[in-house]
């Protein structure tokens, strides 16, 4: 099965990603994320969070409107230039992008028509009265929230040149071809950084190899392989841009983009300048110059990468000659659930009533799972699946000795741990 596939019934089955309006057929290049995907895409981007603005003394955070003043899209080029040249098949009708296929339709093998152009922009009305909307679009890159709020940014705060605007949220896109599960969505999340630097060649190109070392540092240290990462340079670049280079994913043989890492120059401030006519350049203290900053951009996928780090995840692995398991060896900080907390017999109060208090105890702190039914291995390998580092199981010996037996996830090894000693023991896992 190809991956997409596996890793598309695994979601649905497990509740990580479930097909938007599933009931009602869906909705192509929607995707609704269940309960353990939530958990698994909030601890993504709260790592995210937690390296690029907590960590850090030179970017600051945002949160922009989702819609916009229509002018901003005008100035970013994007009504202009945010679109695809389409071919239809004349036989079924699908249509691709006119780069990714050659003569002849890869579905029905029909001819094709001459390519045509269409806006990725989702368009959208504000306003009660008919006829008097105003036509808007929910914002196709989350980039110019952050560029548009640059003044404000250094009026209302300390920073000084080079520093970053960091955002996560949700962008639109009308993509003609969504698929690959949450790979090419119309409704999807960025997680962004802005930085800002001064307008010189040679610094900011120090910057930019600096934030492509520090992007894959961070996809490393959560626990993606490192053969499945690899810089990529764009060949074309956008007229405005200086440099650009992806972090492409291996989907199983296939390279995927998950971040671009851009130089933009100084084309959307110089932009919004112009179609604002407020001033946007920068006062150095220093050299008493003004200018307009140069930008770096660091821009990746949400949910590409939750897909991707899914997909890094999944092992089947033998267990004994003609027994597999399917496990999901996520990094404990991605995990959607740190642990699960079993008595090990169901129907014995006192083993219950201890698990619950243990359970009860943890989860004030962590997401932590509970699971009392069937037997122990079946819980073990539900666990698997769910990408639970840790199972704690408490059972006759507990009662007695106070602990209770932690099994790991990755290795299946089988420890005994102190109740008292639970709450250190995850945290340092965690840490
Ligand atoms: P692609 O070439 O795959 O369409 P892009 O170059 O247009 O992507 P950017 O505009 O640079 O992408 O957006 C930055 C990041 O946002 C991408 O690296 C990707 O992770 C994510 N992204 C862009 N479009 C989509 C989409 N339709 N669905 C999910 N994620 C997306």
């Amino acid at each position: 099965m190809d991956i997409f596939e596996t890793i598309g019934s695994l979601a649905k089955r497990r509740g990580f990603i479930y097909p938007g309006s599933d009931i009602y057929g869906g909705l192509a290049g929607t995707w609704d994320y269940g309960p353990l995907g939530v958990e698994l895409k909030r601890n993504l981007k709260n790592e995210y969070w937690r390296s690029m603005v907590q960590l850090r003394d030179d970017v600051v955070g945002l949160d922009a409107a989702i819609i916009m003043n229509p002018k901003v899209w005008e100035a970013s080029g994007h009504l202009e230039s945010f679109s695809d040249p389409l071919v239809e098949c004349k036989k079924c009708h699908h249509r691709f992008r006119a780069d990714q296929v050659g003569q002849k339709c890869p579905d029905c093998g029909g001819e094709f028509t001459e390519p045509k152009t269409f806006n990725l922009m989702v368009e959208t009305y504000l306003g009660v009265i008919e006829g008097e909307k105003l036509k808007t679009y929910l914002r196709g890159e989350i980039t110019q929230g952050v560029h548009v709020n640059f003044k404000n940014v250094l009026d209302s705060t300390r920073v000084k040149l080079p520093f970053g605007v960091a955002q996560i949220g949700k962008a639109f896109r009308n993509e003609i071809t969504p698929g690959g599960l949450t790979f090419r969505s119309r409704e999807f999340e960025q997680m962004e950084n802005q930085f800002y630097v001064k307008p010189e060649l040679e610094s900011s190109m120090q910057w930019m190899e600096y934030w492509k070392n520090e992007r894959m540092k961070w996809y490393l240290s959560l626990g993606l392989r490192k053969e499945n990462l690899h810089f990529k340079d764009h060949e074309q670049l956008a007229h405005y841009a200086r440099a650009a280079c992806d972090i492409e994913y291996n989907a199983n043989g296939e390279w995927k983009e998950m971040e671009g890492i851009h130089h933009r120059g100084d084309w959307d401030v110089r932009r919004h300048q112009e179609y604002s006519k407020q001033d946007m350049t920068y006062f150095d203290e220093e050299t008493k110059e003004r200018y307009l900053p140069w930008i770096i951009e660091t821009s990746g996928g949400v949910d590409r990468a939750t897909l991707f780090f899914l997909m890094d995840a999944y092992r089947e692995e033998e267990t004994k000659p003609g027994e597999t398991r399917v496990v999901l060896k996520l990094h404990p900080k991605l995990a959607p659930f740190k642990a699960a907390v079993f008595p090990l017999l169901q129907n014995k109060p006192e083993l219950v009533a201890l698990a619950q208090s243990i359970y009860k105890d943890l989860k004030q702190d962590w997401m932590i799972a509970w699971d009392a039914r069937g037997n122990i291995g079946k819980r073990y390998r539900a666990q698997d699946e769910a990408g639970t580092p840790f199972c704690f199981t408490v059972d006759f010996d507990s009662l007695e000795k106070k602990d209770v037996t932690v099994r790991d996830r990755d290795t299946m090894e089988q420890t005994r741990v102190k109740i008292t000693d639970l709450r250190d023991f995850l945290k340092k896992k965690l840490a």
